[in-house]
């Protein structure tokens, strides 16, 4: 039986199409069920099919036409697909729905609709309707299946349904009125892009009328139909041809000559699936443009917004469909970039430098972006670029505190270079402070700028320029700092010169007192001084030292030396060191005489006089010791401001400086000093007595 559905079967549809869908049986999905529920395995379906990664590379053909025309054992034969087809020998109907399957022969989705014939019980026109929107919206060929008798004929159902599919088209893509416009700019959307290809097949083609006839019959009837359609006021000129093209197949009859009538389909088929051929059918003008990932929310929303008998508003589906993808894509891509940029943050927070973070940062923004433009810019222009700009707004969020962590982790590993770098060079033979720090800064801050600018990704605006601000804050701190160490290290080595060069004159100075003592010594120390200030002044030029701190070091300079001096004198004048220069003094004076001879007293010497004389003499030497004190009033005076102020905060007291001898050590050297010259005195009466008794 040539006409059971057995016989129908394509002889392609074997071992080929069994492989791509063995998991699906034969391939179908009923998208929506005789309840009109829209099925949620669509997508999933999609990418079983092999289409969901099609971007637009796909194409959908749908089928319209009367009850038990032979619609699905066309799309059967078309596109090996296996849509119910009636079983003649029971009549029985299939089930009522809208079926997708994929074509064996190229990526395109075949649509088969499967009702009750509406208009011949008079009931269900609302499903017809229905069905006709949803093919319409995404539909780029669909196929108009009729007998050749019917042609001319258009009372009842085969004029109603075209009718329906004509105003339902201009309801999709005819644009809203200007009034209605949502965007407001009146212009009427998708008029010239959005057309659909009808293809009549004429079935049971005899061939007594030729086809030309046929056709152009065909076409003066669809233009009545058109012009006899109630258009709303901003469409009342348009035409039928600014949304569809005609063209026109013809079948023999399949059972009569089932020879023919596959050859015929062989032809047909071709037509959908070489691209070459003029008369191709699907051409780009067609395309719904919508990303095969998209298909399965898009006909989704569009069979609610069917169901719920609104007006069905493409460009608002699309705006839907292209929020929805983009949202889901944007997903996808902000995983993939946590997943790659998980790894750095941890090292980042803890302080480390991470090399090339920023070629690795750029990589993960182009990445994510780039997989973000192939997935969702085929959808919604407007929506794209706005969720786009979200996505890499949110990435450059999330790199942000990468960038500034690194930057102050740059800034540390810098700063402590810096530090380093400036005491080694400092230790070097003959450095310079001034350069060896310019140095080292321009080092530091070069080094912080390559590694910030290494992170500075082209499209993101970041700047490093408060980061490198405060590093220049740090290592002028830490300049300072080691400034400040280095010239007191070089105050305290001058201080030692001057210690050094006040040694020998203090000494031979307080040997051999005088009045002038004090005031030679004070000559002597304000030479040394002076030529240590020069000294400093000079090596201070190397520091780029300000004048307070040059005025401060100079002030610690004069005090330091003015201490070592007063240290040296009381070494010279300590008690034990006053009682020998006593002693001496008294033996000089007693002992011998002016010519330096030592004496032999005789009993006509006036010892007691001699005594006194000497000891007196010897005695006036306490209080030139206790004091310093200048003859000339001047030289006090003379002395710088620092020295001859006293200072609470560094316990330098110039004036009790001065005082060498306390009243009571001045008393206690005094009597000691009586009982050694009291020695020399009886000594010098025994040794009269010694020689006159010889
Ligand atoms: P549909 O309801 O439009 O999908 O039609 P079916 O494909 O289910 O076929 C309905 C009946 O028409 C079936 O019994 C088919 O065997 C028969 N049929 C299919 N193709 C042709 C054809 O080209 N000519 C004729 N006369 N009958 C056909
Ligand atoms: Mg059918």
């Amino acid at each position: 039986d040539a006409m059971s559905a057995e016989g129908f079967k394509p002889e392609s549809k074997g071992k080929k199409q069994r492989e791509g869908t063995s998991d699906l049986g034969d391939g179908r999905l009923q998208v929506v069920n005789e309840k009109q529920e829209f099925s949620p395995n669509l997508s999933k379906y999609m990418g079983k099919w092999g289409l969901l990664d099609k971007g637009f590379a796909y194409d959908v053909v749908a089928v319209f036409g009367s009850q038990s025309t032979g619609k699905s054992t066309l799309l059967n034969r078309l596109f090996g697909t296996n849509f119910d087809v009636m079983d003649e020998t029971r009549r029985q109907q299939t089930t009522k729905g809208i079926w997708l399957s994929p074509s064996i022969y190229s990526p395109t989705i075949v649509m088969d609709v499967e009702g009750t014939d509406g208009r011949e019980r008079g009931e269900d026109q609302d499903f017809e309707r229905k069905s006709a929107l949803f093919s319409l919206a995404g539909t780029e060929v669909l196929l108009v299946n009729l007998w050749e008798h019917q042609i001319g004929l258009y009372q009842g159902a085969n004029m109603g349904l075209l009718k329906t599919v004509f105003e339902v088209n201009l309801g999709l893509f005819g644009g809203s009125a200007p009034g209605k416009d949502k965007q407001g700019d009146g212009a009427i959307r998708a008029k010239g892009h959005e057309k659909t290809l009808l293809m009549f097949v004429i079935r049971d083609f005899v061939g007594s009328t030729p086809l030309a006839n046929l056709t152009q019959t065909l076409t003066q009837d669809m233009e009545k139909i058109w012009d006899g359609l109630s258009k709303p006021d901003h469409l009342k000129q348009s035409k039928l041809g600014d949304y569809f093209d005609l063209t026109f197949a013809a079948l023999p009859h399949k059972v009569l000559m089932p020879e023919k009538f596959e050859e015929a389909v062989v032809d047909l088929r071709k037509r959908f699936t070489d691209r070459e051929r003029d008369d191709f059918v699907f051409k780009p003008a067609y395309h719904k443009r919508i990303p095969a990932d998209g298909v399965g929310f898009y006909l989704d929303g569009i069979w609610q917004q069917v169901l719920t008998n609104k007006d069905l508003d493409l460009p608002t589906q699309q705006e839907l469909l292209a929020q929805f993808r983009c949202d889901e894509i944007a997903a996808v891509v902000w995983e993939q970039f946590e997943q790659a940029s998980k790894g750095v943050r941890k090292p980042v927070e803890t302080g480390s430098v991470m090399d090339g973070l920023g070629g690795m940062m750029g990589d993960w923004r182009s990445t994510a972006l780039s997989k973000f433009d192939k997935d969702a810019s085929r959808y919604h222009p407007a929506v794209y670029m706005r969720k786009r700009a979200e996505v890499a707004k949110a990435i450059e969020g999330s790199l942000m505190p990468l960038y500034l962590g690194q930057l102050k982790n740059l800034h540390h590993k810098q700063q402590a270079a810096f530090k380093n770098d400036l005491e080694t060079a400092l230790k070097r033979e003959g450095s310079d402070f001034a350069v060896a720090s310019k140095e080292c800064r321009a080092r530091a801050e070069n080094a912080f700028i390559a590694g910030a600018e290494e992170m500075q990704i082209k499209e993101v605006n970041w700047s490093h320029e408060d980061e490198l601000k405060s590093l220049r804050r740090d290592l002028q701190a830490i300049a300072d700092q080691c400034r400040s160490d280095e010239t007191k290290k070089m105050v305290i080595s001058i201080e030692r010169t001057v210690k050094k060069q006040l040694g020998e004159p203090v000494e031979v100075s307080l040997s051999k007192p005088s009045d002038k003592m004090w005031d030679n010594l004070l000559i002597t120390f304000k030479a040394v001084l002076a030529k240590a200030e020069k000294l400093y002044m000079a090596r201070a030029k190397t520091y780029n030292c300000t004048d307070e701190e040059n005025d401060a070091n100079i002030q610690v300079l004069r005090r330091r030396a003015w201490t070592a001096l007063h240290g040296k004198i009381m070494e010279q004048l300590s008690d034990h060191a006053i009682m020998a220069k006593l002693r001496d003094q008294f033996e000089d004076s007693f002992r011998y005489d002016a010519s330096g001879v030592p004496r032999v007293w005789t009993p006509n010497d006036d010892i007691d006089g001699e005594f006194r004389r000497a000891k007196e003499e010897t005695l006036d030497l306490i209080p030139l010791f206790s004091r310093i004190t200048f003859r000339d009033p001047e030289a006090e005076f003379s002395l710088p401001a620092d020295l001859s102020s006293s200072d609470p905060d560094t316990e330098f007291d110039f004036e009790s400086s001065l005082q060498i001898l306390s009243e009571t050590k001045k008393l206690e050297l005094e009597n000691r000093f009586k009982k050694d010259a009291d020695a020399y005195y009886v000594e010098a009466k025994r040794s009269i007595v010694s020689t006159m008794s010889q």
